[in-house]
């Protein structure tokens, strides 16, 4: 948010207000919808130092003090020992805001270098490390939920993502039980639009940490991805949000999936109640 000496103006106020809002409405009815917090529930939020995930600790906190169920909250940072990673900049934010936290200490950089072959792109694993350090993390300080920054944009581009480079029909669900079974993952920012994110962590002047200090790009497969859905959003407002809700209507039978409809026992002229016994009914009152 403004500081003393830098306060927003009026008009500014007025629209950071409304942006609260919605964000926070579209959090707890992301959370809602999935049932993503019971009562009792001690959630981790994994926080990077982006503006995404700095947005979720607030929306949570926000949540927390009027959610009629009660929960715990807890930030934590993994240090990944990137060259230059400003280490206390986390710390003096969430003292500052008065957030229990911890920050976990792996040097996943020096291992991504020397696995990763020159040249070659260094996120996909880097990320598999933070995952995995992370989850085994949230095991030992007994955290039942470990909460995610991702947003309705991410969950989008990944669907795209799949369908353009793997030949499959999957994103990022709002919540899911990690491999192994040992942790539920919840992505509480999932019904919320980056912009809105973007323009809230402006607004909020949060302590923004750069991921690209390891000197790595950011995979350019999403980048050309994101490049075509942020002009569809330009030019046909409306279309994420309805590309997201497809996400939420699926019809097996109108794919060709056969593991999800039963394509090869579906015969003709079947006998159950159906199309089929209507029309007759319908022919039948026609010409009595
Ligand atoms: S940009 Fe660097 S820190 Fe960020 S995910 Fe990629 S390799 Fe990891």
């Amino acid at each position: 948010m403004a500081t003393e000496d830098n306060p927003l103006l009026p008009r500014e106020r007025t629209d950071f207000n409304k942006l609260q809002k919605r964000l926070r409405r579209e959090t707890g009815r992301a959370i809602a919808d999935y049932n993503m917090i019971q009562d009792g529930d001690k959630v981790m939020v994994c926080l990077s130092g982006g503006k995404d995930s700095y947005t979720l600790l607030d929306m949570l906190r926000s949540l927390q003090l009027a959610a009629p169920v009660k929960f715990e909250l807890v930030a934590v940072n993994l240090d990944q020992k990137q060259p230059g990673f400003p280490e206390h900049v986390l710390p003096e934010y969430l003292e500052q805001e008065g957030v229990a936290y911890h920050i976990l200490e792996r040097d996943t950089y020096s291992i991504v270098r020397e696995k990763t072959p020159e040249g070659k792109t260094t996120c996909a694993l880097c990320s598999r490390l933070r995952r995995g350090n992370l989850y085994g993390f949230a095991e030992e300080i007994g955290a039942t939920k470990i909460a995610l920054g991702h947003h309705r944009d991410d969950l989008v581009e990944t669907l795209f993502l799949n369908m353009f480079y793997n030949g499959k029909m999957k994103a990022m669900p709002p919540k899911l039980r990690s491999d192994d079974g040992r942790n539920m993952v919840i992505r509480p920012l999932a019904y919320c639009r980056e912009k809105d994110i973007a323009r809230y962590a402006e607004y909020r002047r949060f302590p923004i940490i750069p991921c690209n200090l390891c000197g790595s790009q950011e995979n350019l497969q999403r980048q050309a991805v994101k490049a075509m859905l942020q002009q569809w959003d330009r030019q046909f407002p409306g279309r994420i949000e309805s590309i997201f809700a497809a996400t939420q209507n699926i019809a097996p039978s109108q794919l060709a999936d056969g593991r999800l409809f039963d394509f090869a026992g579906l015969e003709e002229g079947f006998s159950r109640a159906g199309p089929v016994q209507t029309h007759r009914l319908e022919v039948v009152n026609l010409f009595s």
